[in-house]
């Protein structure tokens, strides 16, 4: 499998030098399979950039086809989706699953988004593209090619948000933007999906000390997603969704903490670290 970055930012975008170096979109990841299966995880505005590379080749010819995989609807992980240019080109075929009961949910989700007041497209209708809309539960399977990905629900401030595991065969990666737990109070169940990961790219939004003024938001912190990391045995922790004020120096900082954090967790000294950057691409080998 082959991850690549777009968006590392959570909660909205933020521009400017001082945020450059690890860019300032909102989230955005893709996952490609051997076989060229494409799957976009989550639409920031880090989606708007894939969006535009993707029309050098088959989806500007309208003969292209994606899985976009929605974590949950709040607007740093939706905000992209009505400027990603391949939803407009007629013959392109998008799967966007996300994570409700029903499609008719997630359909008036990105209607609502659609409305006059918001943007001149006013309806989900009006796009080029073949958009299929589908329900993913947690604890659901679903099949793309090769790959086959999974959900688990997370705690996320007043509502739950998905975490998705990513498989080809042996090879295992994990995507979960937004976590609200506490590291020493992780879900047995959770704990077993995240078991094992090649990647684990976590929520780390905070430093422990800004996460414990804004506990209500739902978000983690340096310490959490590193504590996680070292707990489930994965291979590689890639912290992500860092907070929209944080500059590349306190960016530095907070996966400096990751490190430190690691290092001093039991198993966690083995535990690779790599930041989410903007541009960042990671190959994940099959095993
Ligand atoms: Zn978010």
């Amino acid at each position: 499998m082959k991850v690549s970055f777009y968006g590392v930012r959570g909660c909205i975008p933020s521009p400017g030098a001082e945020f450059n170096r690890y860019g300032g979109n909102t989230m955005c990841v893709t996952v490609e399979g051997e076989a060229g299966e494409l799957l976009v995880l989550d639409a920031g505005t880090g989606v708007i950039e894939l969006g535009k590379r993707l029309m050098a080749g088959a989806f500007g010819r309208g003969e292209g086809e994606a899985s976009l995989f929605l974590t949950h609807a709040h607007w740093d992980h939706i905000q992209g989706f009505p400027f990603f240019v391949p939803v407009y080109v007629p013959g392109n075929h998008i799967q966007v699953f996300g994570p409700n009961s029903s499609p008719q949910m997630l359909e008036s989700i990105l209607e609502g988004q659609m409305n006059p007041h918001f943007m001149p497209i006013q309806s989900l209708g009006n796009l080029g593209a073949n958009i299929e809309l589908r329900s993913l539960m947690a604890d659901e399977g679903v099949s793309v090619g090769a790959l086959k990905v999974c959900a688990h629900s997370v705690p996320h401030g007043t509502m739950e948000s998905l975490a998705l595991k990513i498989e080809e065969g042996d090879t295992r990666v994990v995507f979960v933007p937004d976590a609200g737990y506490e590291a020493d109070a992780l879900e047995p169940s959770l704990r077993s999906f995240y078991q094992g990961a090649d990647l684990l790219i976590h929520d780390t939004t905070y430093t422990s000390e800004d996460r414990a003024t804004r506990i209500s938001r739902g978000y983690a912190s340096a310490e959490i997603a590193a504590s996680v990391a070292a707990q489930c045995g994965v291979r590689c922790l890639v912290p992500i969704h860092y907070d929209q004020d944080y500059t590349d120096e306190q960016v530095d900082a907070l996966v400096e903490r990751c490190r430190e954090v690691l290092d001093s967790s039991p198993g966690g000294a083995s535990v690779d670290l790599v930041a989410a950057k903007e541009s960042l691409v990671l190959d994940v080998p099959q095993k």
